[in-house]
């Protein structure tokens, strides 16, 4: 099968959270099990091309579109991805691309994603390639099923071809004025009388992807659930629900190359379940890096995460001085939302030596905290899969968790009685709720080391 995958992210060149991490390997997994894969991806100023063998593609050079009523130019980049015979092709236009980050608030950001889709289209064009499923992901793309089935209908190259949209989160929309469906080249008819483009007064490129694809599916099953209901859909939830027959919520994997304490290159000592008392040096090495002092037989909480509300870092706020009264030491690395950094900056001077707040985007410490913390913390709002507790449950790191998403579909909470389970979830989000999780797996934590019947809390 051909399988074309257009992304506005793909790790190891771009990456702001979980889809570059699928981008990277989804990609990669289904060329092993036998599909012809080429990626395609905008080439944003960051991306560093000589590391990763970029190169110009001679016959692609500066290839006009008028678009967005403007005269432009593109030309196509190209390389393989690591460990995989996977074409990644990279539209390169400085004019929308060269930008200090992947997305913008800029008042162009609609037309750099109108350029990416028509730019990606063109150039399967010239590649003559028919791709049997064009896979897409998120509202950047969300325009290639309506493109399919209007302006480029005409071309028997995409005849057989199917659409995929991904949601990776229905909070992300790609939401615009009524002046883009024009910038975009689209029938106008489809916007007006609301139209299939239109979505409360405004031309939703996520909306326009669900009316058209063939197929549409999102990242665990309890989330393809959720955003069927009022509660999680954010206004989606009707449009869901009139395809809901082709819906359908597929988990997401991790890639086990990158993401593995055995081979893992980042962290101090390798590990596998067998020897999971190396994780130890590995806690060492990641509160030295930290500037905290070790201590022995003391848990570390772990947090990774952009610093986005959705993340539910708000429910920390009320317990901090509670959850740092423990015998606990905190790591967080994020970097998002001014008011969450403000927090954590603020709990790292009050806790000095016991509370570290990395502010910033660091691949290498990320994989140092699934390595060296003994329980991980996602108390999401909502989280329509999450890779960092699939992360955390690979290296032996607990995880502790909100029962949503595909949190909900991964993490069992533990049993004591049973003692089964893979980690701690709680229903309720609330600070209380998770205040009382963090607690119980402290306690157990420390159970497993001094025995039943010691509470952390007391002591
Ligand atoms: P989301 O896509 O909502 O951000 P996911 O859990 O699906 O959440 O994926 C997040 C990915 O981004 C993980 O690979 C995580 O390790 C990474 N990540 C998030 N914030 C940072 C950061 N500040 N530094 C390094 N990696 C980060």
């Amino acid at each position: 099968m051909k399988v074309a995958f257009l992304t506005s992210e793909c790790f190891p060149y771009v990456k702001t959270g979980g889809l570059g991490d699928v981008a990277g390997a989804l990609p990669k997994a289904l060329y092993q099990s036998g599909c012809e894969v080429k990626v395609f991806l905008p080439l944003y100023g960051g991306i560093k091309v000589q590391d990763h063998g970029i190169k110009r593609i001679d016959e692609f050079s500066n290839i006009s579109v008028h678009l967005a009523g403007k005269d432009l130019n593109f030309s196509v980049f190209h390389t393989t991805l690591p460990g995989a015979e996977v074409e990644v092709y990279f539209i390169d236009c400085p004019y929308y691309y060269h930008r200090n980050l992947p997305y913008t608030n800029d008042s162009d950001e609609d037309e750099r994603f109108l350029l990416f889709q028509n730019a990606s289209l063109m150039t399967l064009q010239r590649l003559k390639w028919a791709p049997d499923v064009i896979h897409c992901n998120d509202w950047q793309t969300g325009l290639i099923p309506v493109y399919l089935k209007t302006n480029y209908a005409w071309d028997r190259l995409f005849g057989e071809s199917r659409s995929l949209l991904s949601i990776h989160n229905i909070g992300y929309q790609g939401r615009f004025p009524e002046s883009t469906v024009a910038k975009s080249g689209l029938d106008r008819n489809l916007y007006l009388n609301a139209g299939p483009l239109e979505f409360h007064s405004t031309f939703s490129f996520l909306k326009s992807g669900i009316m058209y694809a063939d197929k549409i599916s999102t990242v665990s099953p309890t989330y393809a659930r959720e955003i069927q209901t009022e509660e999680y859909g954010a206004g989606m939830d009707g449009v869901l629900r009139s395809r809901s027959n082709d819906l359908i919520g597929i988990l997401n994997g991790i890639d086990i190359d990158l993401w593995n304490p055995a081979k893992d290159k980042f962290i101090k000592s390798q590990y596998t379940a067998e020897t999971l008392e190396m994780k130890e040096e590995n806690k060492k090495n990641l509160l030295e890096r930290v500037n905290i002092e070790y201590a022995e037989n003391q848990p570390v909480l772990g947090i990774v995460s952009r610093l986005a509300g959705q993340k539910g870092i708000n429910l920390l706020q009320p317990i901090i001085n509670h959850i740092m009264s423990l015998p606990v030491r905190f790591v967080v690395l994020g970097s998002g939302e001014e008011q969450y950094e403000q927090f954590l900056s603020a709990a790292e001077s009050s806790f000095e030596g016991r509370f570290c707040a990395y502010l910033g985007y660091n691949n290498e410490l990320s994989h140092l905290i699934t390595a060296g913390a003994d329980i991980f913390l996602m108390p999401s709002r909502y989280e329509p899969c999450g890779l960092n507790q699939m992360y955390s449950l690979r290296y032996g790191t607990v995880p502790v968790v909100r029962k949503t998403g595909g949190l909900a579909d991964t993490v069992m909470d533990y049993h004591e009685y049973y003692e089964k389970g893979n980690g701690f979830s709680f229903n309720e989000y609330s600070s209380a709720a998770l205040l009382s999780t963090i607690q119980r797996a402290v306690d157990i934590y420390y159970q497993k080391i001094y025995g039943a019947g010691y509470n952390a809390a007391e002591c």
